[in-house]
C-alpha cells in the first residue's frame, strides 16, 4: 500500500523540479532576448528596438543589412 504522505512528498518534489526547469528555461530565453548589443557591429541597440523587438540580436541597421543581403541572395 502506497504510503500517502510519500505519495504527496514525491509530488512535492516533481512540482519543484518543475518549477526549476521553468525557472532555468526562462532564464535561458532572458539571457538569449536580454542582451542589448548587436551581434554584428556590437554596438548599443536602443531600448526602444528591443521594446519593440525583444529578441533581437542586431542594431537596426544591421538587421537591415542582414535582410537586404538574405533578398539579394
Ligand atoms: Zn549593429
Amino acid at each position: 500500500m502506497i504510503n500517502s504522505e510519500d505519495l504527496f512528498a514525491s509530488a512535492e518534489k516533481n512540482a519543484a523540479r518543475e518549477r526549476e526547469a521553468k525557472i532555468a528555461e526562462a532564464s535561458a530565453i532572458v539571457n538569449q532576448a536580454g542582451r542589448d548589443v548587436c551581434v554584428e557591429c556590437e554596438c548599443q541597440i536602443p531600448a526602444a528596438r528591443r521594446e519593440a523587438a525583444p529578441f533581437a540580436v542586431r542594431c537596426v541597421e544591421c538587421q537591415n543589412l542582414h535582410k537586404s543581403e538574405r533578398k539579394s541572395r
